[in-house]
Parts: structure tokens; sequence; C-alpha cells
């Protein structure tokens, strides 16, 4: 068994509380390592670490700033199938769909190597007489990010890159699930020379993070989870005076109109509704067939469903793996027990599908004639079941979409152009995929989406990401001209 323990300036301290926490291999179902659980104290040290180094790293100059993420770049992509490894072992996911997560991670790596350009302000000469207004953006100081099980560590990429680059020391919480690729993050930007207390791991869990919430010197907040704990992490941390953006759950629709290519659609729906076991935060998990589409699509949808190899992450023949934790295992296949009871068709049932072992394996489940009162259409399941809500005309579809709680991101598949368009127009959701099921954006747009499932104002990484992570600050400055020098009390104008 492995002990993860912390990571504070520059090196790995071992936790102090005496709490720990279980870390299992979900394929087999074995205890792999335990991972230490920082109390408030501790985490008030590794805050004084980070504070102390911020100092310095905001004054390093753009060009040192921007070698350390290239160094830190070239790392991430030499290291991959290290990570992705690492990921898989603790979280579940097949190896290649790991491979993706970090390759989705790296972009956010490179977007940020760009930081001399980012952080340009704007500049007015002559805003009046002998006067110059500019803008210029400057860190917060330590921010602190909280991330989830499902990546851990594409999410962790998403805020640390942008908010180190932007010249803050970043401490993160991550998942006590899966907490060994923050780990190895670490350890990437000590050797791309990144000076030590600027990325933090601090492991934990409610304790720490309410630490964190709480602690004076966290400027701001980036969290990553479930909507009722975003909600929480929103309240709690702006009460206390911090920046906070919080991304919460989702139930992500996919409208499929009877034009659309059905054997694309279909693929789409699979790839994107069982893909990470359906713990996707952009997973489909409904697929809204318009009309005539229906029964074809869910005849399409049906007939791949038993050609998909469930199994281990690490057997490269595996298309999906298992989910997270036996309770959780436990939980989606009670929906699917309540989805069936409420009058749900059942098309595929995971819970009697063969799986290898004793990892947390669940089937597949695909269910027709799901209504928008059913339980598994309101909850997010965050498993491999997918519902079809069958819908007769496309008004009464985006109609659902929008009276929908959640907003993450949501597709329209269509030969149709001009229906596309007014798809785009109509709906409430921050990602849209046209013919694309998971429209995660890349990294130079921002990621983030609408309704419960964000808590804030600014989306993730990208231009919001740099946002997010700094300040504002406007300069008005006159060199004295004694010339033209007076007594005049009247307030300031510009002519
Ligand atoms: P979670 O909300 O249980 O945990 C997220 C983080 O919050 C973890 O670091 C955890 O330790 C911490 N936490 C959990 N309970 C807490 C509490 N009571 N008080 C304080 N901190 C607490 O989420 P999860 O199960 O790890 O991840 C899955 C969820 O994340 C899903 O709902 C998924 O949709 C969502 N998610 C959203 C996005 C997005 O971009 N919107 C991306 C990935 C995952």
């Amino acid at each position: 068994m492995i002990r993860i323990a912390h990571w504070i300036g520059g090196a790995e301290r071992a936790g102090t509380s005496g709490r720990v926490g279980p870390v299992f291999n979900p394929a087999t179902g074995e205890q792999t390592g335990e991972v230490d659980l920082a109390s408030a104290a501790e985490v008030a040290d590794a805050v004084a670490v980070a504070k102390q180094a911020a100092r310095d790293w905001r004054s390093a100059s753009l060009s040192k700033r921007s070698a350390v993420l290239f160094k830190f770049r070239e790392l991430l992509a030499a290291h991959s199938g290290d990570l992705a490894a690492i990921i898989t072992s603790e979280h579940g996911k097949v190896l290649s769909d790991a491979a993706g997560e970090v390759a989705r991670g790296l972009e956010n790596a490179e977007f940020a190597t760009g930081i001399p350009h980012l952080l340009k302000g704007s500049f007015s000469e002559q805003a009046a007489t002998g006067v110059d207004v500019y803008s210029i953006r400057q860190p917060l100081g330590v921010v602190a990010g909280i991330t989830p099980f499902n990546f851990p560590a594409m999410v962790p990429l998403w805020m640390c890159t942008t908010a180190i680059a932007a010249g803050n020391a970043f401490v993160l919480k991550p998942s006590e699930k899966d907490p060994s690729a923050a780990l190895f993050l670490a350890k990437l930007w000590k050797e791309a020379g990144l000076p030590d207390g600027v990325f933090t791991v601090v492991n934990g869990d409610a304790e720490a993070v309410n630490a964190l919430l709480t602690h004076p010197d966290i400027a701001a907040v980036s969290f990553v989870g479930s909507t009722p704990i975003a909600k929480y992490i929103y309240e709690t941390g702006t009460s206390h005076g911090k920046r906070v953006q919080a991304l919460g759950g989702a139930k992500n629709h996919m409208i499929v109109l009877p034009d659309a290519e059905i054997d694309a659609a279909a693929d789409a729906a699979v790839n994107a509704a069982y893909g990470s076991a359906g713990e996707r935060c952009m997973a489909v998990s409904v697929v809204v067939a318009v009309g005539d589409a229906a029964d074809p699509l869910v005849d399409a949808i049906a007939a791949r469903l038993p050609k998909l190899k469930i199994g281990a992450g690490t057997d490269p023949e595996s298309q999906m793996g298992p989910l997270i934790s036996a309770q959780h295992r436990d939980r989606v296949a009670g929906y699917v027990t309540r989805g069936v009871e409420a009058g749900a068709k059942v098309i595929a049932d995971g819970r009697e599908a063969e799986v290898p072992g004793e990892g947390y394996f669940l089937g597949v489940t695909l269910l027709d004639n799901v209504t928008p009162d059913m339980e598994v259409y309101t909850d997010e399941i965050f498993g491999p079941v997918l519902c079809v809500v069958r819908s007769k005309t496309y008004a009464e579809a985006v109609e659902l979409i929008n009276n929908n709680e959640y907003g993450n991101g949501t597709a329209i598949f269509t030969r149709d152009g001009g229906a596309a368009r007014q798809f785009q127009f109509d709906v409430n959701a921050g990602m849209v995929g046209v013919n694309v099921p998971i429209p995660v954006p890349v990294a130079y747009y921002s990621f983030g989406g609408w309704k419960a499932s964000l808590f804030g104002d600014t989306h993730m990484y990208g231009p919001d990401g740099i946002h997010f992570f700094t300040r504002s600050k406007v300069v008005t400055s006159r060199w004295p001209d004694p010339g033209t020098s007076s007594i005049d009390l009247g307030f300031p104008t510009n002519r």
C-alpha cells in the first residue's frame, strides 16, 4: 500500500492529523493506498508557505514564467503515459481515455505558455491633455483549487496552469478518491523549475475544504464537483470575501432530429453516454429523439451495446472500466431499478451484465420512453445509464432542455444548418455541440455551464481563467509640467 502525503514547499510532507482515507483500485476492489487528510492547522501551514512563495513569484518576469510553463508542458507530454497509468489505477477509466484526459490538460499548459501576450493591458494616450490612462492585470496572491474524482489530472490542469502563469501561488485540494495524479503534477512542476511553494497539494476532505474556504489568505477558490457542494462552496467562499467560481453537475441532452444521420448519431450517443462509464460532467445522459428519429435511433444504439467491452482499464481491449466505488456502483444500479419501476422501457439492463472479478463494474443501461417526471431523468446519475425521451417536435425538445435544472453541455444532431443555428440561439446551456456530442471547448475558449451547473460568473480556463485569476488596475498618469499647473478644486474632467 502506498501512502499519499501532501506537497508543501516543494517536497512531500507526511500528514500529522492522524486521519487518513483509503484509496482503491476500482478494477479489482483492492485498497492500494492511504491518503493523508489534512487538518485545518496543516492547511494553514501550507497556505503560509504558499503566501511567502507568491510574493517572489509575482515578481518573476513574464519570460521566466513562460519558460517554466514551456518546460512543464514538455515534461507533461513526455510523462503522459505515466500519468495516464496513475489515473487508471485509482479512477478506473481505460488507459486510452486517461491519455485523452492528459492530452486535454496539456492544451491548458500550452495556452498558458502565452502568458506574456495574455496579460497585455490597454493604453490610452492623451485621455486628457498630458494625461495617459492604462490598465494592467495583477495576480491575486494565493488561490485554491478543489477538484472532483472524475478528472484527477485534467481539472487541476484547467486551473493551475492559468493561475500559476498569471503569477499566483496555487493550492490544490484534489479528490481524496484518486489523489496520486496531483502529486505527480507537483513533481513535474518542480522539475520544470517552478519555485518551491508556488504549487501546493493539501490532501483531505471537507475539513481541508472548509479551512481553505475560510482562510483569510486565500483570495480565490476555483471548484469543480457536484451541484450541492458547488453551491455550498460558492456561498461559503463568497461570504468570506473570496472570488469563487464553482462548477457543478449536469444532465446533458442530445437532440436528434429526424433528418440526422442515424448511424453517426447512434455512435455519438454510445461514445458520449458510456465513455468513462458515464462519469463525465459532459456525458450525454439524455437522448431526445424527435419524431420519426426515435425508433431507428433506439434500434441503432441498442445494436451497438452488446459489442462494448467492459473490463479493467489496463486491458487494451477494454472500452469501459469500472465505476469509482462499490457504493457509487450500487447507487447507479438503484437508479436503474427505480427507473424500471417508474415505467421506463428497458432496452439494455446493466445490472444483468456479466462483469469481471471483484471490481466496481456495472454494465450499460439503455432506458426508452423516459418521461421528465422520472427520477432517472431529473437526477444526475453519473454512471453508464442512457435515457431516451421521445419528443414530437423540435420546440418540445428545446423546452425540455430549457426547463431542466442543469445547463452544462448539449448537442443537436441534424443535417439542417438552419435548425442547428436556431438551436444555438434558443438553448439555455453553456456549451453547445452541432453534430459534436461532447463539446468541451478547446483551451483558448473557456469551459462552463449555465444554471445549476455553475455558480459564479466566470467560466474555467482560457480567457475567463485569466480574468478569474487576476484583478485589474487602471492607472491615470500625468508627468508634471509646471507651466500648466494651477489650483482648481472642481472635479477633474478630461476636456
Ligand atoms: P464532489 O462534489 O463529491 O467532490 C468534489 C470535491 O469537493 C472533492 O475535492 C471533495 O473532497 C470535496 N467535497 C465533497 N464533499 C464535500 C463537503 N461536504 N464539504 C466540502 N467539500 C466537499 O464531486 P465528485 O463526486 O468528486 O465528482 C463528480 C461530480 O463533479 C459530478 O456531479 C460531476 O458532474 C461534477 N463535475 C462537474 C464538472 C464541470 O465542469 N461542471 C466537471 C467534472 C465533474
